[in-house]
């Protein structure tokens, strides 16, 4: 596993902008970002059953801004955002269990078992202080993404939006 697949959960959420406008919507990306985050997926132990109400929405929003601040500007004040995350992280804790070990989360609440491990995914990502993660070079898209190549050369985040950016220029030239 790759460090890239490592962030992945992070990434996605970063990247979710809008995605916790209401409750249905909020709940959609949670079980989407789950399941493409399972194998690096913090696990679960007996949790309660998190409820996807406009206070969750809220709370998400909130973290979303905090990782987004968290991960601004360079050299910019990232204080507020810091503190932010570290409180969502007081919203659960981290176990081992079993041979050989896993390492399993259990949340304070329901809201908690979709923040905190959130909240730890953005927390490793900052923590790892990787200059990987980068933001797409189309204007139209600034998504973030794990740059994987060999010399950290890679440019967009997906290839439409390398496309979108060259495909005008080519037409200039010919
Ligand atoms: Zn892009």
């Amino acid at each position: 596993m790759d460090n890239g697949a490592a962030y992945g959960l992070a990434i996605s959420f970063l990247n979710a902008n809008g995605a916790f406008d209401d409750p249905v919507a909020a709940a959609r990306w949670w079980a989407a970002a789950r399941e493409g985050a399972r194998e690096t997926f913090l696990l679960d132990l007996d949790s309660p059953k998190p409820r996807f109400n406009a206070e969750l929405s809220a709370e998400l929003r909130a973290l979303h801004a905090a990782a987004v601040e968290a991960f601004g500007s360079p050299g910019a004040s990232t204080e507020s955002a810091m503190a932010a995350l570290s409180a969502r992280l007081a919203r659960g804790s981290l176990r081992l269990k079993g041979a050989p070990p896993a390492l399993l989360f259990c949340a304070s609440d329901g809201p908690g078992a979709v923040l905190f491990p959130l909240a730890h995914a953005v927390a490793s990502l900052l923590a790892a202080g990787d200059k990987r993660l980068r933001r797409c070079a189309s204007e139209a898209c600034s998504a973030y993404f794990w740059d994987g190549t060999k010399n950290g050369s890679r440019r967009w985040c997906r290839l439409n939006c390398m496309e979108r950016v060259r495909a005008p220029r080519r037409r200039l030239q010919r």
